[in-house]
């Protein structure tokens, strides 16, 4: 019998599915391990989607998204960033996953190389595994205070380079880039001739000032920016993202759009025009029920004299166990005081040590599981 394909036996396993898994077994455990939005998904947007089914978007959509979403996407951006972004510039997918994935593969050839923030989102290693990409980790640590490293950077990238990923807020860290170093950035990947990958899935959960994308100083050959309605809006269950990027790039992401997923569904997208039309404060009920969690979970950690990284932006807290190992600790943990949380080396190299919760838990949760963590790690 022959082998299943060596790209797809190599790709990681998350391990936050593992410890998924190991909580299923048991009774009364606190969640805090997935990042998914405690919140329902608002009602105007439910009702949108509802109508349209009813109203028989129950067809394919054009590959690249609908003309109606992609043209208020390029306008929303058009408005942001003060030149002009057109409906050619936009590709509507299912989900930042999947438009991410897309992306990958239509920018990389095998053998070339990516490189990914570490610790980072595990999906883009798993992304590039199954490109035929080598993903090369450049380090994001508390000693640079969680922002790259050019030197680093300089010393990684070479003739087989073929794109940076950079994604702030990040997943996990809640790291913010400030706008000097999204310059900076941009600069290096327009020095050495590579593409950039700006995943701004968390644009609207940020803590202190809004973030910055690169696509604010303007839209160069070389710049994709990727977005989704999951966290602004949660919309999960929705899947429905996009990239915005130059028309050239987007026409090839399209061509293997229509061989992944054909195309989106049309009352999901629909819902996805409500949400971009509609009012944005739910976003900030949401974004200000985060910002209370996280002051009361610095709070609880402060006090506990626990080291955190404390986040501009997403929805996470990346905790410091103080050296112990990730993994062990996360069942351990998970065993004796029924708290599931992600171990950092799910995240990259760099994770080990710390470990991930999640600011979009139920606040009870999220009290009463840093709680116990707190008095863990003390013990
Ligand atoms: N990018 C990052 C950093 C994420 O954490 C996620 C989801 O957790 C995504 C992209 C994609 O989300 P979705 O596929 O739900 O749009």
């Amino acid at each position: 019998m022959r082998e299943i394909a060596r790209t797809v036996l190599d790709a990681p396993r998350s391990g936050i599915r593992k410890i998924m898994e190991a909580a299923q077994q048991m009774q009364n455990v606190i969640h805090l391990e997935v990042g998914e939005p405690l919140f329902a998904t608002p009602e105007h947007i439910v009702d949108a989607g509802c109508k349209a089914l009813r109203d028989g978007y129950t067809k394919y959509t054009p590959n690249a998204g609908t003309d109606e979403l992609r043209d208020l996407v390029a306008a929303k951006r058009t408005e942001e960033w003060g030149y002009e972004v057109r409906r050619e510039n936009v590709i509507v997918g299912i989900g930042g996953v999947e438009v991410i994935n897309c992306l990958f593969r239509t920018i990389c050839d095998p053998g070339e190389e990516i490189l990914l923030p570490d610790p980072a989102w595990p999906n883009y290693k798993t992304m590039a595994v199954i490109a035929d990409a080598k993903a090369v980790p450049y380090h994001l640590l508390p000693e640079n205070d969680f922002l790259p490293d050019f030197d680093e950077l300089e010393n990684l990238v070479n003739e087989k380079t073929k794109l940076l990923v950079i994604n702030s807020p990040s997943n996990p860290l809640g790291v913010v880039f400030p706008e000097k170093v999204i310059q900076e950035l941009r600069n290096f990947a327009d020095r050495h001739g590579i593409y950039i990958l700006s995943d701004e899935a968390y644009e609207d959960i940020y803590y202190d000032s809004k973030p910055v994308s690169p696509m604010k100083f303007g839209m160069n050959d070389n710049l994709i920016a990727a977005y989704t309605m999951s966290k602004s809006y949660a919309m999960t269950g929705w899947r429905v993202g996009y990239a915005v990027a130059p028309a050239k790039v987007i026409a090839e992401m399209t061509k293997l759009q229509e061989a992944y997923v054909s195309s989106v569904p049309g009352a999901n997208q629909k819902a996805a025009v409500a949400a971009l039309n509609g009012p944005e404060e739910c976003t900030e009920t949401m974004r200000t029920k985060y910002k209370e969690n996280m002051q009361m979970v610095s709070e609880i950690l402060d006090n506990a004299g626990i080291a955190y990284c404390r986040p501009g932006g997403a929805f996470y807290m990346w905790i410091n166990i103080d050296g112990r190992d990730s993994t062990q600790f996360a069942m351990d943990f998970l065993k004796d005081c029924h708290v599931a949380l992600s171990p950092g080396q799910t995240f990259g190299e760099s994770g080990e040590g710390w470990i991930r919760i999640s600011l979009a838990s139920a606040t009870e949760d999220l009290k009463a599981g840093v709680t116990r963590l707190a008095e863990y790690l003390n013990k």
